[in-house]
């Protein structure tokens, strides 16, 4: 990660560098403008820099410097015969350094957070687990003021998350929940955002086992749940004045003696049982129970929940765009507003309107529900997790929820970076914070990169 700062003049050791258009950059394109810098940079091995942007407004030298940051992530800490080569240290010079600064702060903050989702995502199954996984988000968030409380194995089954348990317990490592509370509004907001991640560190298929090409990637089935835990970190960082639940949902799918077997029929904290046709859709079992748990002790207003839950999901959308599938009109225009402005890109597929989905996902003879549902993939998982979400007496939902399967920009093929920390920190910055203190206190959102519409 590249060391990015502002000073009014340039330190000695520095190579001086100027751009030609760098008076006419705009706030708009600055972020993507840093990139290119950045990468400039690293062609011309250059390591130390000082660049001068002179008279510049300080929001368009703040998205410059996020941009040139954002680049510079890289995850060599295993490569101990070559690093990867880059600028090292960055010093723009401006004529209000301070401005500048403070502007980037809040930027800096949740850039760093996508940075540490992205270690998480990029880690190997055999230093990342259930239980390591929980150490790391505890000793990180803890100090920011969040609330880590980790339920484990024995504590689940007491709670009674079968559906969650039977995922686990073929590996070594029993699964865990991990359950965090951020609360900025000091009790004020009494029903929070809750937000639910898939946390697989690593997925075999269970005895449903995968095919072994690029069985590797599997390490990276636990982005949902990174997302999660950074968009948490951004959060209180920057002291965002929300109330915000996050829970993570960790367990490792393994074909081990006492692993699930197809077949198997299990209790979910619900209290619908799952027959489980087949142990590779573990997703949405993990999910269950923590969707269900979430309401219980939370009664949050919206559900949201981002998985790498199906390679149906990727087919259609590539590494591009999240499926979306929600229950509320309102709550798709929030998403897509926030995804035009943080470049993580969300693209909406039917929920309430297939009747296919829902009626295959109750199709089983001998439980209520089931995880093998086959064709439409994505969508029948979206159904799935749609049952666990509380009902009134109508049969309505009564919580507004989002499902996000992040199964394509989550696993990406070509940059190596962790998906949604920008999205969750930027929906929450624009639509669940207290308004007043927002405006002291939160990031302006003045990107205005244009992005889907519904
Ligand atoms: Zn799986």
């Amino acid at each position: 990660m590249t060391k990015v700062s502002f000073a009014a003049s340039a330190p000695s050791s520095a190579k001086k560098v100027t751009i030609g258009a760098a008076a006419k950059m705009r706030v708009e394109t600055a972020r993507a403008d840093g990139e290119k810098f950045y990468k400039y940079l690293q062609a011309k091995k250059l390591d130390t820099v000082a660049l001068d942007m002179g008279g510049m407004a300080p929001d368009v030298a703040a998205e410059f410097a996020d941009g040139l940051l954002r680049a510079s992530y890289t995850f060599n800490k295993y490569k101990t015969m070559s690093q990867k080569e880059g600028p090292q240290d960055v010093t723009i010079t401006t004529s209000a350094p301070q401005a500048a600064e403070t502007a980037f702060a809040p930027l800096r903050s949740t850039t760093e957070s996508s940075f540490w989702a992205s270690d998480l995502v990029n880690e190997p199954a055999n230093v990342l687990n259930p239980a390591t996984y929980a150490d790391r988000v505890k000793a990180e968030l803890e100090p920011l003021g969040i609330t880590v409380r980790v339920i484990e194995a024995d504590e689940m089954e007491k709670l009674g998350m079968g559906a969650a348990l039977a995922v686990g317990q073929g590996s070594v490592t029993p699964p865990r929940m991990v359950v965090l509370e951020y609360d900025g509004t000091q009790g004020a907001e009494k029903q929070p955002l809750a937000l639910v991640g898939k946390g697989i560190t690593f997925d075999s298929g269970g005895i449903s086992i995968k095919p072994s090409t690029n069985m590797g990637n599997m390490t990276m089935d636990m982005g949902g749940s990174a997302a999660v835990a950074g968009a948490m970190r951004a959060l209180a960082s920057r002291g965002a004045k929300a109330h915000v639940v996050g829970v993570l949902a960790l367990a490792e799918n393994m074909p081990g003696r006492h692993a699930t077997r197809p077949g198997d029929i299990v209790k979910s904290l619900s209290g619908k049982t799952v027959f489980i046709g087949n142990t590779d859709a573990e997703g949405r079992l993990v999910l269950a129970d923590a969707i269900a748990y979430v309401q219980q002790k939370y009664n949050p207003h919206t559900v949201v929940d981002l998985a790498t839950l199906t390679g149906a999901a990727a087919a259609a959308l590539g590494d591009e765009f999240a499926a979306a599938f929600t229950n509320d009109k309102g709550l798709m225009s929030q998403f897509n507003e926030a995804a035009a402005v943080s470049g993580e890109r969300v693209w909406q597929m039917p929920l309430t309107e297939s009747k296919v989905a829902a009626a295959a996902v109750r199709n089983t003879p001998h439980a209520d529900l089931t995880n093998n549902s086959g064709a439409p993939g994505a969508l029948t998982a979206a159904a799935f997790l749609r049952e666990f979400i509380e009902k009134n007496k109508n049969g309505s939902d009564k919580r507004k929820f989002m499902h996000l399967d992040i199964a394509g920009p989550g696993m990406p093929k070509t940059e190596l970076k962790g998906w949604g920390v920008f999205l969750l920190d930027t929906l929450v910055s624009k639509f669940y914070e207290q308004k007043a203190a927002a405006n002291q206190n939160a990031p302006k959102p003045v990107r205005k990169h244009k992005g889907p519409k519904l």
